[in-house]
């Protein structure tokens, strides 16, 4: 069975955003709106310059188990057949006097136009992968920091280089049950999960993001 899947290079991503910029232009999503975000992982300090610091890009985790899909009441999102999770159409969100998928999401992954009240995230660019192409911010890293590919064929580029950073491949909250298929691969600093994490787009004064 085909399970799609990212690899992040956290050894490698140096904050360029170029990943942000490319999934934007792609999405053209709505304003405030970033499917995939470049966040600082800090220690309690706060201190960016600590030697712990490093960057990870995150993004809709395709969870194997999406928690996201049956808190919908509209049936909006869906797990497709090769893994990605994507939401057909976000009309029916305008009937949603509360967001239960972005309570839902473990990730905050899920982003909220309050505007047309509508909700929005990564579908891992379904309709490229489709074409047999792949996620617009992978070829649009320069540092290639971003692999895609099928995690279940031993011979994809990401389940190669999962292998080969065996324990240094990491899951985000493994904890939740909800089984991300994306890998966050980190050998130069200690691995600090979702701890500590800082970005200027994660300040949301109206408690929605
Ligand atoms: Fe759903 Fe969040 Fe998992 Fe993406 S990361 S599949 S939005 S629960």
């Amino acid at each position: 069975m085909t399970r799609l899947g990212f690899a992040v290079n956290l050894d490698a991503c140096c904050d360029h955003r170029d990943c942000m910029t490319a999934c934007m232009r792609k999405n053209d999503a709505f304003p405030g709106a970033h499917f995939i975000e470049t966040f600082t992982a800090m220690d309690a300090s706060g201190d960016i310059e600590e030697p712990g610091t490093y960057f990870i890009p995150i993004m809709c985790q395709h969870c194997g188990n999406p928690s996201c899909v049956p808190a919908c009441p509209h049936s909006v999102l869906r797990k497709r057949s090769d893994g990605l999770v994507v939401m057909d159409s976000t009309d029916p969100c305008v009937q949603c006097a509360e967001t239960p998928c972005l309570d839902a999401c473990p990730y905050d992954a899920i982003e909220f136009d309050r505007k047309t009240h509508r909700a929005g995230k990564c579908d891992g660019c379904a309709d490229l992968v489709d074409a047999g192409g792949v996620p617009e911010c992978v070829p649009n890293c320069f540092l290639g920091a971003i692999a895609f590919g099928d995690m279940e064929d031993e011979a994809s580029i990401v389940s190669q280089v999962v292998e080969q950073y065996g324990p240094a491949a990491f899951r985000l909250k493994p904890e939740t049950g909800n089984d991300p298929s994306v890998r966050y691969l980190l050998t130069r600093r200690p691995w600090k999960d979702m701890e500590g994490l800082y970005s200027p787009a994660w300040e949301d004064p109206e408690g929605k993001r």
